[in-house]
């Protein structure tokens, strides 16, 4: 199978991401920032968007998704960092009866075992039927199920469970709950209009409202 190049994102301003983070769904959330970032959606795997979605977390918050456990053994707690340079790349579509499932195949999917037949149906590669459900487990590379990393203290394997979309998308989610902070002390401090606070380039307006932070 051929590795999928990803594909080029550039990160969104903060008013865009409040914008495609205030979706109802997790889903249109993952959607919306990629979509923010100039990454079209439609063809793209699951794997490789939860790629980028780790990379735009790196590129907006300046600090990598990082998940951490404590070791069943010893209690030490260990930390894996996720990037899309430490994972390998999403994975292409291969030989195989299933192709990598992308966002557009999981629009309108019915709710239960109904929508995992569908999904399978929707990806299954047209004359290389029939396929099963493991068939498709082993093409998604996406970012989501159990993680084993050795113990720091004792080298025992440690086992959580990650999802890569959803710890990108929170830690989004903190940066954005920063920024409004910051923008509510702007505004109760200087009554500037909204538009004003959030033309201010980033490290500006963080200085500011520390400053206002300060004399609080
Ligand atoms: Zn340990």
């Amino acid at each position: 199978m051929t590795p999928a190049t990803l594909p080029a994102a550039a990160p969104p301003s903060l008013p865009a991401l409040a914008a495609a983070l205030a979706a109802p769904t997790e889903l249109a959330q993952a959607v919306g920032v990629l979509a923010a970032a100039g990454v079209p959606t439609a063809g793209l795997t699951l794997g490789g968007g939860d790629r980028v979605l780790l990379g735009l977390h790196r590129a907006l918050t300046g600090r990598d998704v990082a998940i951490a456990a404590a070791c069943p053994s010893c209690g030490v707690l260990g930390e894996v960092v996720l990037t899309a340079d430490t994972l390998p790349p999403p994975s292409g579509v291969g030989d195989g009866p299933v192709r990598p499932p992308t966002y557009a195949d999981l629009a309108g999917l019915p709710v239960g075992s109904a929508g995992a037949a569908e999904l399978l149906r929707r990806c299954t590669v047209a004359g290389r039927g029939p396929a099963t459900a493991d068939d498709l487990a082993g093409v998604d590379d996406s970012l989501c199920g159990p993680l084993v990393f050795g113990c720091p203290a004792c080298a025992e394997p440690v086992r959580c469970a990650v999802d890569a979309q959803t710890l990108a998308l929170r830690g989004l989610l903190d940066l954005l709950r920063r920024y409004d902070r910051e923008i509510h002390l702007l505004a109760a401090a200087y009554h500037w209009d909204l538009a004003t606070i959030e033309a201010l380039p980033d490290s500006r307006r963080s200085r500011l409202a520390a400053y206002v932070e300060a004399e609080r």
